[in-house]
């Protein structure tokens, strides 16, 4: 076994600290590869506070991971030694199911293994993720980083990037939409520079008034503060699209009244409590509420190489470990410019 300096939550209701733990030894078609850099996503504050279900601790969080290989098994042959390397929210899936198949790994019908709080295929070894040292992944569920981009402001790539290019290609959002991403967060901002990137007429929906000038410098072209009557009602009946990447409970009836016909409310977010929906709210415009989660491997790789191509990176605050609990602390109060990064040399 590899011994592992990591940062865990020992229970729910405590602080992360440092924690000392083991992964496996590099198999024949692992990758183990050193972490320099790992994002804060919203999913690591709602997973160690068990906001969404009952999680395995010790938990290491972290699902945005980046980092440079260090040894490779003897029969991988998409890495060596010396390659940058990522990891997202996924180290292992079925491989056999109908969805592994056709590249939707994130939707494994048998159970896939989440990066951590989680298991592997084993269905009994827990997972750790990417607030540590160093990790061993399978090949298959490793990514290719491009060596152009500021590697600390790729690291976010690997899930709010995916999770908000994902819905917005599979929905073909692009020139003559109208998109409207909800909450100028982690999430937001890359959706934001996704639906800019790919031609949409994009505006923010936000609590944050303070956000306007990030939000244009972002590349949208208008902003809505949710809070301002006038300015809600001036945007009622005009989205083709709502990416919501809200992480809190809202009031999902206001929101679909912003849609034209046919409009589409896609939840990228994830509220602990369920959303109470009037079917009002849906058949006024045959209206539809859909969902999108993280995205599979290739399309991960296919974002990625996008980014590289575009210059696309998260914008980013780097941040040491110790200061972690503070992070999380401004990210609930939607104080995040738009990801925290953690510097993993920071890590002893
Ligand atoms: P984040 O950085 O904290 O951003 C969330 C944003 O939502 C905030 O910055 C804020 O933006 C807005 N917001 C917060 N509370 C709100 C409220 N009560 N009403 C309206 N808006 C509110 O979080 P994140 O990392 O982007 O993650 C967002 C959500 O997506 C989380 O629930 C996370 O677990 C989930 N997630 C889902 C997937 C998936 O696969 N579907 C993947 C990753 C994350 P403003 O200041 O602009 O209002
Ligand atoms: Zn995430
Ligand atoms: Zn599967």
């Amino acid at each position: 076994m590899i011994p592992v300096k990591g940062y865990a939550a020992q229970t729910p209701t405590s602080d992360l600290a440092s924690w000392d733990f083991q992964r496996r030894e590099v198999g024949p078609h692992d990758v183990q590869f050193d972490i320099l850099f790992c994002g804060v996503c919203h999913s690591d504050l709602h997973q160690i506070k068990n906001e969404w279900f009952e999680g395995i601790f010790p938990m290491v969080p972290g699902h945005e991971i980046v980092g440079k290989v260090m040894k490779v098994g003897d029969h991988v042959k998409k890495f060596k030694v010396g390659d940058l390397a990522g990891t997202g929210c996924l180290v292992d899936s079925c491989r056999t199911c109908e969805n592994c198949k056709n590249d939707l790994e994130q939707y494994c019908l048998k159970g896939n293994s989440q990066t951590y709080n989680g298991l592997e295929q084993d269905k009994k070894t827990p997972t750790y993720g990417g607030y540590s040292r160093t990790i061993v992944v399978h090949e298959d569920f490793v990514l290719h980083i491009s060596e152009k981009l500021n590697l600390a402001a790729v690291a976010p790539l690997l899930c709010a990037g995916i999770t908000t290019y994902s819905p917005l290609r599979h929905w073909k959002v692009g020139k003559g939409h109208k998109l409207a991403v909800l909450g100028l967060g982690g999430l937001g901002h890359m959706g934001v520079k996704f639906g800019v990137a790919f031609g949409a007429e994009v505006t923010v929906l936000s609590t944050s008034p303070s956000k306007e000038k990030d939000a244009k410098k972002l590349g949208a072209h208008h902003f809505v503060v949710t809070s301002d009557p006038a300015q809600v009602k001036a945007a009622m009946g005009t989205f083709d699209y709502i990416l919501d990447t809200v992480s809190a409970e809202h009031d999902f009836n206001m929101y679909l009244s912003l849609l034209r016909t046919n409009g589409v409310h896609i939840c990228v977010g994830v509220p602990s409590k369920p959303a109470e929906i009037a079917a009002f709210s849906l058949l006024g415009g045959r209206k539809s509420v859909a969902g999108s989660g993280i995205g599979g491997l290739a399309e991960t790789q296919e974002m990625l190489d996008f980014c590289a191509e575009h210059n696309i990176v998260s914008d980013i605050e780097l941040i040491d470990i110790k200061d972690i609990t503070a992070s999380y602390a401004r990210m609930v109060k939607g104080d995040v410019r738009y990801r925290f990064v953690i510097d993993i040399a920071t890590l002893h």
